[in-house]
């Protein structure tokens, strides 16, 4: 599988399975691929949230959704991810997505980072709605490196069954660390 395979992946489950029309982020904007998926879940009525850390990301993403008469549905937000609970509120997210790491075509030193990405995902947790899904493309190997993988699994693990599903997918057949789709769903 490529890694346009991957998102396809993670794009396909957050699109059957999470609710329509409502509050979405996007805490990884890139070229605006997921954040495009998500103002099309919006509709007319929901809302996108969609984080970045590089103008050059903010201004890929307008650009792909003004050719599409998408961007009144979509706040783009130059900030961390590590800080999206200053801009929603707590169990108000249908869905977030995360696709890790750094901006296909652009600096590989700009990416995600271990303790930021936890945090990010710990705060993303307590912004979903209950039966809220979350959605991780989480990368390893290369310029990636390791570390932020396993701190991610590692705290995946940790989630208490009662409150949270994970299910973590697996490539079966394919070396030299592929990507690793996770989902949660938040029970209640
Ligand atoms: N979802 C994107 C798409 O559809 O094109 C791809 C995302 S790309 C693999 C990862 C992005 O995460 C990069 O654009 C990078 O700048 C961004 N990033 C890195 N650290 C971040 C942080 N702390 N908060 C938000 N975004 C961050």
């Amino acid at each position: 599988m490529r890694p346009s395979q991957i998102t396809a992946w993670c794009q396909m489950i957050l699109r059957t399975l999470a609710p329509r029309e409502g509050l979405y982020i996007d805490a990884t904007m890139g070229n605006g691929h997921d954040t495009r998926l998500l103002c099309q879940m919006a509709g007319e009525t929901g809302r996108v949230l969609a984080f970045d850390i590089q103008q050059k990301a903010l201004d890929e993403t307008r650009r792909l959704l003004v050719r599409e008469g998408l961007e009144k549905r979509a706040e783009l937000i130059l900030d961390g991810h590590e800080h999206m609970d200053r801009y929603a509120e707590a169990e108000t997210v249908d869905a977030i997505c995360f696709n890790f790491g750094y901006l296909p075509g652009g600096d590989h030193d700009i990416a995600t980072r271990a303790d930021t990405s936890v945090q990010a995902v710990e705060k993303g947790l307590r912004l979903l709605k209950k039966g809220g899904l979350m959605s991780l493309c989480i990368y390893s190997g290369g310029d990636t490196g390791f570390e932020e993988r396993d701190r991610l699994l590692a705290y995946l693990k940790s989630l208490p069954a009662k409150e949270y599903t994970v299910i973590r997918n697996d490539y079966y057949n394919r070396d030299n660390h592929p990507p690793i789709p996770v989902f949660i769903w938040k029970e209640g």
